[in-house]
C-alpha cells in the first residue's frame, strides 16, 4: 500500500485553501492500493491557514504562532491512520509519495523558514517520522521525472 499527500490528488487541504493536483501521481496510483493523508489537517489546523515553515526544530507560521505541536500530532495521526488502513487490508506500506518542499511532506528539501521561497536541506515533520519508521519516501517530482 502507498501513502500519498492528499493535496497531490486535488483535495483542497493546502494552507491557502487550494491543492497541489499532480496528474502523474493520479495516473501512477491508478489500480494501486493507497491511502491519502494531510498531516496538517490531521493535526487540527484549519483550511485555509497561515503558511508555516520549519525554523530549526520548531514550526512557526507567518503570524509568528508556534504550531509545532499541531504538526507533530498530525504526523503521528497520519502514520497511525495509514498503518490501520494497511492492517485492515492485510498489506504492508511500500512507499510514501509526498509533496515536495512542504514543512510536513517535503523530502530532502524544505522551505528555509524565511517565507521567501528559499529552500534548505531537510525533511518535513511527517516525512521525518516516516523515515524513522523505515518507510521509503519520494516526492511527486520523482514520479513526474519518471525516476521510479
Ligand atoms: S503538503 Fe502535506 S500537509 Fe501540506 S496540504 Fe499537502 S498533504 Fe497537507
Amino acid at each position: 500500500m502507498y501513502i500519498v499527500s492528499r493535496c497531490l490528488l486535488g483535495e483542497n487541504c493546502k494552507y491557502n485553501g487550494m491543492n497541489n493536483y499532480e496528474e502523474q501521481v493520479v495516473i501512477f496510483l491508478k489500480n494501486k492500493s493507497y491511502v491519502s493523508v494531510c498531516p496538517e489537517m490531521e493535526g487540527g489546523l484549519s483550511c485555509p491557514r497561515s503558511p508555516a515553515e520549519l525554523v530549526e526544530d520548531r514550526v512557526i507560521d507567518r503570524d509568528g504562532l508556534d504550531v509545532t505541536k499541531e504538526f507533530h500530532q498530525g504526523a503521528v495521526r497520519s502514520l497511525k491512520l495509514a498503518r490501520e488502513m494497511a492492517l485492515c487490508r492485510g498489506e504492508d506500506i511500500e512507499l510514501a509519495i509526498t509533496k515536495a518542499n512542504s514543512p510536513s511532506c517535503g523530502c530532502g528539501q524544505i522551505y528555509d523558514g524565511s517565507f521567501s521561497g528559499r529552500l534548505r536541506q531537510g525533511d518535513g515533520c511527517f516525512v521525518r517520522l516516516l523515515k524513522e519508521n523505515n518507510i521509503p519516501v519520494i516526492t511527486e517530482k520523482e514520479i513526474v521525472d519518471d525516476k521510479l
